[in-house]
């Protein structure tokens, strides 16, 4: 039995709320802020919510893939535990590619994990009818999954009104350390202002509704100039994403990158060209300089940041390891979002 903490979270993003929730389940008094609101619009909000801990594997080290494959194991426990559906889906996710692009399937697949059967190539129309004949080898990654944020933020918030303060004001650190035992800063790129690592990438988005096409789970299109993905949401309506731009100005979505994102979707299936769009914007993710979440512990104030690409597929286990933290144990991914096992790695090779 944990003693009962008094904390503060700051911003209610996905890492605000898993805190939240997280903090709240073991019993300690929790107040969370955030100026826009219990669910608050934000760059978790329009997010893809692909759960996809292969995608960055080209880049990222394997312990990686296992700290993504335990988020999706938390969402599926939250997915049965929050009451109100948060777009849960685990039917895996397809990486097609073009003919002459085939080689980038296999240049992805070389890194993924031998052995185990995490991967499979397969002819994608035997799970989904409308991919068209043209991507018959696709990669099949069976692990993965995929949560619609809009909904999950909904009721990730339901969930927690009236076990948790919800204060829709703005707060900063400093100011209330003094007040509670833990602070959780997770202001998403805000925290930019007094963390000059952090920086922001744009990332613009489509929506729409296409009701001659329909998908059960992501598909990524490899792609040499516009790699995308579209993950389905109710109603015969698909996300579209998503740009990656060095950029933190503004969230308005240029007209180069709309056009980049339709071309390649009527790449996809000529369908599209009818499709209606339901709406067009743009984000930004908070990024450390290896692109890699960073959870920095300076006394009592718990700095959870640089979620990058991956807020819905990490958040969770953050969440986890910041609860560990305040009941003073040890979580098997500690090490690694606090960037110790990084520095002992480079220690080793530097010997
Ligand atoms: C286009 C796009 C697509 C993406 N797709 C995926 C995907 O498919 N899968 C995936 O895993 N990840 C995806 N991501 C990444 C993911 O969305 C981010 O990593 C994640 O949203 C970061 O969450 P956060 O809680 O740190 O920040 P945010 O969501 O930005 O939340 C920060 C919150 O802090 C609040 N705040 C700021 N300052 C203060 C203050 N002083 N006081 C109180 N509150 C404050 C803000 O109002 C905000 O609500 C995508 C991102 C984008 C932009």
């Amino acid at each position: 039995m944990t003693d009962t903490r008094n904390i503060a979270i700051i911003g209610a993003g996905v890492v605000g709320l898993c805190a939240a929730r997280a903090l709240a389940h073991d019993g300690h008094a929790v107040t969370i802020y955030d100026p826009a609101g219990f669910p608050a619009q934000n760059a978790s909000a329009m997010a893809g919510g692909m759960l996809a801990p292969y995608a960055e594997i080209e880049h990222m080290d394997g312990a990686w893939t296992e700290a993504g494959l335990r988020g999706i194991a938390l969402w599926e426990e939250m997915a049965g535990d929050i009451p109100g559906p948060l777009g849960f889906v685990r039917k895996g996710s397809l990486l097609i590619a073009h003919p002459e692009d085939a080689h980038m399937l296999e240049r992805f697949r070389a890194h993924l994990p031998g052995g185990e059967k995490s991967w499979d190539y397969i002819n994608p129309s035997r799970i989904e009818k409308d991919i068209p004949a043209l991507f018959r080898n696709a990669l099949y990654l069976s692990e993965e999954a995929h949560i619609e944020p809009g909904k999950a933020m909904d009721f990730l918030c339901a969930s927690l009104r009236g076990q948790v303060d919800m204060i829709p004001e703005a707060a900063m650190p400093g100011e209330l350390t003094g007040r509670f035992d833990f602070v959780v800063d997770s202001r998403g790129y805000a925290a930019a202002a007094d963390d000059p690592a952090l920086r922001g990438v744009k990332g613009e988005i489509l929506l729409v509704r296409n009701p001659e096409f329909s998908l059960s789970r992501p598909v990524r299109l490899m792609h040499p100039r516009y790699p995308l993905y579209i993950v389905p949401r109710d109603d015969h309506i698909f996300m579209i994403g998503a740009t990656n731009i060095e950029s933190a100005g503004g969230t308005q979505v240029s007209l180069r990158s709309a056009m980049e994102l339709m071309s390649a979707l009527y790449s996809l299936h000529s369908s599209f060209g009818e499709a209606e769009i339901v709406d067009i914007r743009a984000g930004i993710r908070p990024a450390y300089p290896d692109n890699l979440p960073r959870i920095g512990l300076e006394g009592t104030i718990i700095r959870c940041n640089g979620l990058f690409r991956h807020g819905w597929l990490l958040a969770p286990v953050m969440a986890e390891i910041v609860a560990d933290h305040v009941a003073g144990q040890e979580n098997r991914f500690t090490s690694l979002f606090t960037g110790e096992s990084h520095e002992s790695d480079r220690q080793r090779h530097s010997l």
